[in-house]
């Protein structure tokens, strides 16, 4: 009667495998029979759209697993498809498919068995808690037969002639091992249909026992006439049914054992339902069963796409990001990718840009082949597709997030890095991404503005936008960069965030209008002509203490310049157009550990930038038109240098002799006469304080009092 087969080659080193292989997350077996059961049930739901017949050996479609502890079995049935004979010859046993090498090539690449599924050979992971598997089936076109096997090589088809019909469908009955038995219980088999299957768009039914009290008449015994025989030959239990009247006689109170067929997957596909039937709590405990959030959301959006490709997606933006959000390393599960309702992987990295890692959702494509591997995943047009139109979708989600101001608030709080890394990383969505950019301003320190609402307050001589970037807001909100500018009703942005710069040198314009860093080289301020001509002339006059300047700096400055962007400080350190700010070097440096070899090469090239209307500038030119060769205006020039990088943002690569040449300013403010620390001054240092003293003495305590 039972007919043998031997299984091909490579199945059986597969299954080899999955037996001896040490893993722990045995779990995933469940997934990969309901997901069969859910395949089979698509099929026959597909077959009786042109057959409406088909469905009539069984109607109701359903996925149902019961646990025989007493006989160690798991039966998962289903009243899909089913199989024929040869549908059982061919797809259990005797017929590799190309994953199943492929799954064997990934295993010992490292892959994980969890993804067995993904190479069509997923049936198989029944061993790794069975150490038999029977497979009853009946299939329309055929009657109901037993597959066999407890691996070793082997399996065997027998026809069913005894067993209890099915009518249509599948059960699987795994004979478990010893030391699997826990998928016996009912709460492991609920929390595993609850992670792994809860969106099987059928119903998962799990047949649990429950001991409830019943009144029955007095005189009545037992209610054992409603036994009936199972298959394995012992009392079958009754099955809840609503014919319970009462009886006004006498009764009594009896415990009775009932089996009742509790459904697991309660919530159904969100996603496949109408966007309008929905209400915000149910988005709501939807999310959070997807995340494991204990807050809801602060976004949603649930869209279909239809036409040549077809998909269901639910996007959700959460309120906080998470404490790990660039922890690189992390792998991120937030977009789970579904294929007709069965759940195909939750960490698809393709599936959205990495700058979106925060969004979370399903997506739900029609198109996708089931059995999918990961690595033809990645250059899948489909998928390509539906990630252009995520994106597309998560930008009109901030957009309506941006409709209110608290709420973006909040959003900006938690993502706005993510949306600067955006604008850094994505093209194509530069320019929509950074209409969500906000900024502090030197006309809005206490809320930030859009780029957009700064653009409405631009005088109308103004061209571009202009930008200051450093550590804090106290760091540039009065910083000199801003003097001119300030003057001249400018408003300048101010980014304090480590990442804006990239963001913004990325970004280069919106709207038409440049984005000007104020801190570095050629900066054009508008101005009118006779103002451009005044300032040049001016500028003429100060060539000679220019180059004195220079020289006394040597390379320490690129060049020294009359500069147009201050108004009250005598001087400050501007940086080459395409090198790094002030602010990069900070970043950079703090960096360094990471990558000195670039520091060294990329470090700021500086402009002195000199005011000629400045007292302490004006006065060392006198200086120098006296006599070029005065050793105090090599010293002044020093110390200018020094706290011009300091107000320009930069870091002062020895301090101690800075505060030397401070100390002894001091000393001289306060009529010290320290000879002995003159005596200590080294030979390098441009100031000694006795040349300098007598000739400085004014323009330094002028220079004192303007700085208080
Ligand atoms: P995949 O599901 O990717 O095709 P599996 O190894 O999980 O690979 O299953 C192998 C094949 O066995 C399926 O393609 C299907 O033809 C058949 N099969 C497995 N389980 C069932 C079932 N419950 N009902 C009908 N056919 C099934
Ligand atoms: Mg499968």
């Amino acid at each position: 009667m039972a007919e043998s087969f031997g299984f091909q080659a490579e199945i059986s080193q597969l299954l080899d495998l999955i037996i001896n292989t040490f893993y722990s997350n045995k779990e995933i077996f469940l997934r990969e029979i309901i997901s069969n059961g859910s395949d089979a049930l698509d099929k026959i739901r597909y077959a009786s759209l042109t057959d409406p017949s088909a469905l009539e050996t069984e109607k109701e479609l359903y996925i149902r697993i019961s646990a025989d502890k007493e006989n160690k079995i798991l039966r998962i049935r289903d009243t899909g498809i089913g199989m024929t004979k040869a549908d059982m010859v061919n797809n259990l046993g005797t017929i590799a498919k190309s994953g199943t090498k492929g799954f064997m090539e990934a295993m010992s690449a490292g892959a994980d068995i969890s993804m067995i599924g993904q190479f069509g050979v997923g049936f198989y992971s029944a061993y790794l808690v069975a150490e038999r598997v029977q497979v009853i089936s009946k299939h329309n076109d055929d009657e109901q037969y037993i597959w066999e096997s407890s691996a070793g090589g082997t399996f065997t088809i027998t026809p069913d002639t005894d067993g209890p019909p099915l009518g249509r469908g599948t059960e699987i009955r795994l004979h478990l091992k010893e030391d699997q038995l826990e998928y016996l219980e009912e709460k492991k088999i609920k929390d595993i249909v609850k992670k792994h299957s809860e969106f099987i768009s059928y119903p998962i039914q799990l047949a649990v026992t429950k001991e409830i009290e019943k009144e029955v008449e007095d005189d009545e015994e037992e209610v054992k006439e409603e036994g009936k025989e199972d298959e394995e030959g012992k009392p079958k239990i009754e099955e809840v049914d609503e014919e319970d009247e009462d009886k006004p006689k006498k009764t009594k109170k009896v415990k009775e054992v009932k089996v009742e067929n509790e459904e697991l997957n309660k919530t159904k596909p969100l996603w496949t339902r109408n966007p309008q039937d929905i209400t915000a709590d149910e988005y709501g405990s939807f999310y959070k069963s997807l995340t494991n959030d204990w807050e809801e959301h602060l976004a949603v959006k649930h869209f279909s796409v239809e036409g040549q490709l077809e998909f269901k997606a639910i996007l959700f933006i959460p309120k906080r990001a998470p404490f790990d959000l660039f922890e690189t390393k992390k792998k991120r599960n937030n977009i789970k990718l579904y294929v007709r309702r069965v759940f195909i992987m939750d960490d698809c990295e393709d599936l959205i840009p990495e700058y979106l890692n925060f969004v979370k959702g399903i997506v739900d494509s029609e198109d996708l082949p089931l059995n999918i591997s990961r690595e033809t995943l990645q250059q899948n047009k489909i998928l390509k597709v539906i990630r252009k139109n995520l994106v597309k979708k998560c930008m009109e989600l901030f957009s309506e997030i941006a409709e209110d101001k608290d709420n973006f608030a909040k959003f900006y709080e938690a993502f706005g890095k993510n949306i600067k890394l955006g604008i850094h990383e994505d093209s194509q969505n530069r320019s929509k991404l950074a209409e969500y950019l906000r900024f502090y301003s030197t006309k809005s320190t206490d809320e930030q503005t859009s780029l957009k609402d700064y653009i409405t307050r631009m005088p109308e001589v103004q061209k571009s936008i202009y930008f200051l970037t450093g550590e804090s807001l106290s760091a540039v909100k009065d910083s000199p960069f801003l003097e001119v500018l300030k003057k001249k009703g400018f408003e300048v942005l101010l980014l304090i965030d480590p990442i804006d710069e990239y963001a913004i040198t990325q970004l280069k314009e919106f709207d038409g209008k440049k984005l000007v860093c104020v801190s570095k080289e050629g900066l054009e301020l508008e101005e009118t002509e006779e103002e451009k001509k005044a300032r040049e002339d001016e500028a003429a006059q100060f060539d000679d203490l220019c180059k004195a300047v220079k020289d006394a700096l040597g390379d320490k400055v690129e060049k020294v310049v009359v500069s147009n962007r201050i108004s009250d400080s005598p001087c400050v350190l501007v940086t080459g157009q395409y090198g790094w700010s002030s602010n990069m070097e900070r970043i950079m440096k703090a960096q360094a550990l990471r990558d000195s070899s670039m520091s060294s090469y990329m470090a700021s090239k500086k402009t002195l930038e000199l005011n000629p209307t400045n007292p302490i500038v004006k006065e060392l030119k006198k200086k120098v038109a006296e006599d070029k060769a005065d050793k105090s205006v090599r010293d002044l020039t020093y110390l200018l240098f020094e706290t011009a990088l300091l107000t320009s943002g930069f870091t002062l690569d020895d301090p101690t002799s800075f505060a030397k040449r401070i100390h002894r300013m001091i000393s001289l403010g306060l009529d010290v006469d320290d000879v002995e620390e003159a005596g200590e001054a080294e030979a390098s240092e441009p100031m000694a304080t006795d040349e300098v003293a007598p000739a400085a003495e004014g323009t330094i305590t002028s220079a004192m009092e303007e700085i208080d």
